[in-house]
């Protein structure tokens, strides 16, 4: 029986990943789950999964979870604040880590995790962009198995060798191939796409997921922060990470050897398949989804991504080339850019335009290319600073270009 500490229990990877757990109620034991501050949604997954403790990350909403779980005369114990998620992460009950926070948010827990020699499992790409090379010499250092849970990385991570382990280099690879569906905007005009909304953006047509991954999957900025946790958790160049549109989402990305043969996984589109893996591994455990009917299925379509409609691939492949600061600046840039997006502030397009900025700015600022837990999060606080300072810029530019379709 080993116990699992799901960070972020309350989101659309957190629910998937109780459901895989509940559905192997004699090797798993739900141990600790962590929520923002969604009391309601923590009260009910504690009355399903009856955990031992209970975070809510803000603190201010500790209380009410504790009088909502005494009515119902649950014994789970509830902690408040961000320090508690670190504790729960490397507690020394903690055998797996869901590592399913949104964001940079969730570096200090998935750091904490990963220090602790946990076997941590990672669909919170954001740490990864943002202090990629720190996770990976800590998790050398204290030995933690990283496992990862983006459906795409998950796949590579399936064919590569079996005794194959995350931050060493792949033998014999030539490259990887990440595939994208492309995003609800694939087939609009680059017109059509700068006057979108927010309900738009966030209508994927083969995934459904939290909000600001489903911003940067309309902005093909979620591919480019792919290439970027690609090359940390594979050792990888920006030349040997390549990117193509695969509408159907159901080829999750393929590896290419020096021999020329690519090995490549398939399945549905739900996340409880790379969860299942990552939960059973080195096993492997019914996900609660079924196969593939290729025959109704019919035919794979592949296309090149285009990065003049979508500038986001682009500024993160220049990132990951730079190789300094200049993730972390886009990682944090994107974050506001989106955030401000959903809040109706600026259009889609401001997003790039923000983030470009952004990263020139940054990398005229911080000229040491330390990657020191605080530098990274001096850099990240700093472009966050930038980006609420130059908002008005943006927000103007947006309402010069009013939207026709509204
Ligand atoms: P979500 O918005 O549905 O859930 C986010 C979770 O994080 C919630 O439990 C929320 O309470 C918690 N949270 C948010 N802000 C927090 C804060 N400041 N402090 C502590 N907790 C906080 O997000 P999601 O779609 O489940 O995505 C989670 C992560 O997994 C993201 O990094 C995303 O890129 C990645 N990911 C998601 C999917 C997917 O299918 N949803 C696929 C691949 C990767
Ligand atoms: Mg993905």
């Amino acid at each position: 029986m080993r116990r699992l500490v799901v960070l972020g229990a309350t989101g659309s990877v957190g629910r998937s990943t109780l459901d895989v757990a509940a559905r192997h109620p004699s090797r798993l034991q739900v141990w600790a789950l962590t929520a923002w501050r969604d009391v309601a949604a923590m009260a009910e997954l504690c009355r399903t999964h009856r955990p031992a403790i209970a975070v809510m990350a803000d603190a201010g909403h500790a209380d009410a979870l504790r009088s909502a779980l005494r009515a119902d005369r649950i014994d789970t114990e509830v902690l408040g604040g961000p320090d508690a998620l670190c504790q729960v992460a490397a507690a020394p009950e903690a055998d797996l880590v869901m590592s399913a926070i949104v964001g940079a948010a969730g570096l200090l827990p998935t750091l904490a995790s990963v220090r602790a020699g946990k076997q941590t499992l990672i669909a919170n790409k954001e740490p990864l962009v943002m202090a990629g090379r720190l996770l990976m010499r800590e998790a050398r250092a204290s030995g933690a198995c990283i496992l990862p849970i983006d459906s795409e990385h998950n796949a590579i991570f399936q064919c590569l060798p079996p005794a194959y382990r995350c931050g060493q280099e792949p033998l014999g690879v030539r490259k990887l191939v990440l595939t994208a569906s492309g995003g609800p905007f694939r087939e609009w005009s680059a017109e059509r796409i700068a006057a979108a909304t927010p309900a738009e953006a966030v209508r994927h047509p083969n995934w459904s997921m939290g909000q600001k991954i489903s911003v940067d999957s309309a902005t093909l900025m979620n591919k480019g922060l792919e290439l970027i946790e690609a090359a940390t958790l594979y050792g990888m160049s920006d030349a040997q990470l390549d990117v193509v549109i695969h509408p159907e989402s159901v080829i999750h990305s393929l590896v290419e050897y020096v021999d020329g043969s690519l090995l490549a996984q398939l399945g549905q589109p739900d996340m409880r398949i790379p969860i299942a893996h990552a939960l059973a591994w080195p096993d492997r455990w019914e996900s609660g989804v079924g196969g593939l009917d290729l025959a109704a299925l019919g035919r794979f379509r592949f296309e090149a991504p285009d990065l003049a409609r979508f500038p986001c691939l682009g500024l993160a492949r220049a990132a990951l080339r730079d190789g300094g600061h200049a993730a972390n600046l886009l990682n944090a840039a994107n974050e506001i850019a989106v955030e401000r997006f959903l809040n109706g502030q600026i259009g889609l397009m401001q997003i790039p335009a923000m983030i470009a900025d952004c990263v020139d700015a940054g990398l005229g600022h911080h000229a040491a290319a330390d990657d020191d837990l605080e530098t990274t999060l001096a850099v990240d606080a700093w472009a966050r600073q930038w980006c609420l300072r130059e908002l008005p810029r943006y927000a103007s530019a947006s309402q010069r270009s009013p939207n026709p379709h509204a």
